[in-house]
């Protein structure tokens, strides 16, 4: 009876070393993780924070940039599709802005994420094949490439890698016909409230290289937003008066 005891005891105390040992491997790996997350911000002024962070077509992001912190999205659109993930604090926000949207009664549930992070390797497939839909089609490589290049963005130049953005709407693609909803309406005036900005938008074209699209939402953290929104600049204008 003894001897068992004992050895159950023994057996007992290895498996809690154990577990022990598997928690402190995941801290150390998480960690890591976020070191070398804050070492790729750790050049930007003290205004700025990770959710200033520029990306535009000047501004690309690392091929092996990847947010450590992507979290999956409620709301992705339930068509078959993978479940879209974004960083954590912009998930946490798109909850809230629409549950606020549900509690006032303007939401619909259409209005869903059709896309959020992509990784550098995704944007260059979805890139390729484009070109490639065209070139099949008789265009040349030169035209084809140019053509593609008006609409989507070159892989490590699209905000959707920085985890931080989504294209949210209720149409069957993504539209600019979303702009005349009562959804988008409201989302205009008060994104902003939640940390969010309507990136791409009507009459910055020219700033941002991008035409208006009503359904691209980026996250900047509340005040950011509410600042830009306010003072109707755009996030390169803003990143510039910084
Ligand atoms: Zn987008």
């Amino acid at each position: 009876m003894g001897r068992n005891f004992n050895f159950l005891a023994w057996e007992c105390l290895f498996f809690a070393f154990f577990i022990l040992a598997l928690q402190s491997c995941s801290s150390t790996f998480e960690k890591e993780k976020a070191d070398t997350h804050k070492a790729f911000f750790e050049n930007t002024s003290s205004e700025r924070d990770e959710y200033l962070i520029l990306v535009n077509s000047e501004n690309p992001l690392d091929k092996d940039y990847v947010p450590y912190d992507l979290t999956d999205i409620k709301y992705t659109r339930a068509d078959g599709r993978e479940v879209q993930k974004m960083r954590k604090a912009a998930s946490v926000a798109l909850e809230s802005m629409i549950e606020e949207m549900k509690r006032l009664g303007v939401y619909d549930e259409n209005l869903t994420v059709t896309s959020g992070y992509r990784s550098f390797e995704y944007q260059k497939y979805l890139f390729d094949t484009y070109v490639k839909n065209r070139t099949d089609s008789g265009m040349s490589y030169d035209e084809a490439y140019k053509d593609v290049s008006k609409t989507t963005a070159l892989p490590g130049c699209s905000e959707h890698q920085s985890g931080l953005c989504v294209d949210f709407h209720n149409k069957s693609y993504a539209n600019v016909s979303f702009a005349e909803t009562e959804q988008y309406k409201w989302i205009e005036k008060n994104a902003h409230s939640f940390g969010f900005i309507v990136r791409y938008p009507s009459g910055k074209e020219n700033i941002t290289g991008i035409s208006f699209e009503p359904w691209h939402l980026r996250y900047v953290g509340e005040k950011n937003a509410t600042k830009m929104y306010e003072n109707s600049l755009c996030l390169e204008e803003y990143l510039a008066a910084l």
